[in-house]
């Protein structure tokens, strides 16, 4: 249980929520996502399927992304918004862990998973320190129910804390550049150098400044936002959908934050990819 706990806590730190800002699905469209099982009709060996690591890049000082591709040149479909599990052989054990899928698969982008760093972390830091190129991990099938919402075509909000940008900024190029909405990205992180996939939100917000306002809320390292903060940003939105992934008591203020401004409940999507513990156990740990 209180390894539970501390995972809870440190999945609180790496900027994903534990659980729902209320404690229950809000839309139904992105209840909880289910976890990646293997289903009774697939090996695990099936289920989770070998990818080499092929590219490395350093996001921000405690962030990498890792492109991989599937063995054989397999194909792998995966939405924005959606994470994968993957199983890293670590020292003689196995353990899984989820990551969001940080780039834009459905457009042919290379997939890519981006890593936090979290203090004593077993996997982070390994990934960090020793995932090197040519490395094999086993990634499941992408799962999850955090999507663009396709029947809407209004204008788009999207607010990340942390490294709850994985999953959000695949969403903003494919509403950017596959379509025509205007887009609001909100980024709430410590300082500039923490913010992941800065440098190229603000390539976008040079390139489509007709459509994309980008703005940049840095707290410190001890601070934090708000409600009312969050209220007085989104003031003037409320005709529009919102995407929102960060720690939970971000989430929560967000989400109260959207529905003071008047921003209609149906269309606040939360990244309510709650993270189940057992999901984040290793096969070794969940057999213990
Ligand atoms: C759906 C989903 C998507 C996610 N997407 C991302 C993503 O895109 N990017 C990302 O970086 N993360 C993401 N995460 C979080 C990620 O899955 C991992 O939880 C994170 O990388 C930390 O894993 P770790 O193995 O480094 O930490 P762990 O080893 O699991 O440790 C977690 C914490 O527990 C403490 N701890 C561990 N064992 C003990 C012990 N015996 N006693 C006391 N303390 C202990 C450690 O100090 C650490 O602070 C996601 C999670 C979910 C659920």
């Amino acid at each position: 249980m209180e390894q539970l706990r501390e995972w809870a806590r440190s999945a609180d730190e790496a900027g994903f929520p534990t659980g729902l800002p209320d404690g229950k699905p809000r839309n139904p469209v992105e209840a909880v996502a289910a976890p990646p099982r293997v289903p009774a009709e697939k090996s695990e060996r099936e289920w989770f399927r070998a990818a080499c690591i092929t590219n490395i890049f350093k996001e921000t000082s405690d962030s990498v992304s890792f492109e991989f591709e599937m063995r054989d040149g397999e194909a792998f479909h995966a939405q924005p918004g959606q994470f994968v599990a993957i199983r890293f052989e670590i020292e003689g054990h196995t353990h899984e862990r989820c990551y969001a899928v940080s780039s834009l698969v459905s457009r042919g982008e290379v997939p890519r998973f981006t890593v936090k760093r979290v203090s004593s972390g077993c996997v982070s830091n390994w990934c960090h320190d020793h995932l090197r190129c040519g490395a094999w991990i086993r990634v499941s099938p992408p799962t999850g129910q955090f999507r663009l919402h396709p029947l809407n075509t209004e204008r788009a909000v999207f607010m990340a804390a942390g490294i709850g940008m994985a999953p959000i900024f695949p969403m903003i190029k494919e509403a950017l550049l596959f379509s025509e909405r205007a887009v609001r990205v909100m980024i709430f992180d410590r300082d500039e150098e923490s913010a992941p996939f800065l440098a190229p939100l603000r390539a976008f917000a040079e390139r489509y400044r007709d459509r994309l306002d980008l703005t940049e809320i840095y707290v410190g390292k001890a601070g934090e936002v708000t409600q009312d903060a969050i209220a007085d940003h989104l003031a003037g939105t409320c005709d529009a959908s919102i995407y929102m992934c960060g720690p939970p008591e971000f989430m929560r203020r967000a989400e109260a934050a959207a529905i003071s401004v008047g921003l209609c409940e149906d269309r606040i999507f939360v990244n309510a990819n709650a993270a189940i513990p057992a999901l984040q156990m290793s096969p070794n740990e969940r057999a213990q």
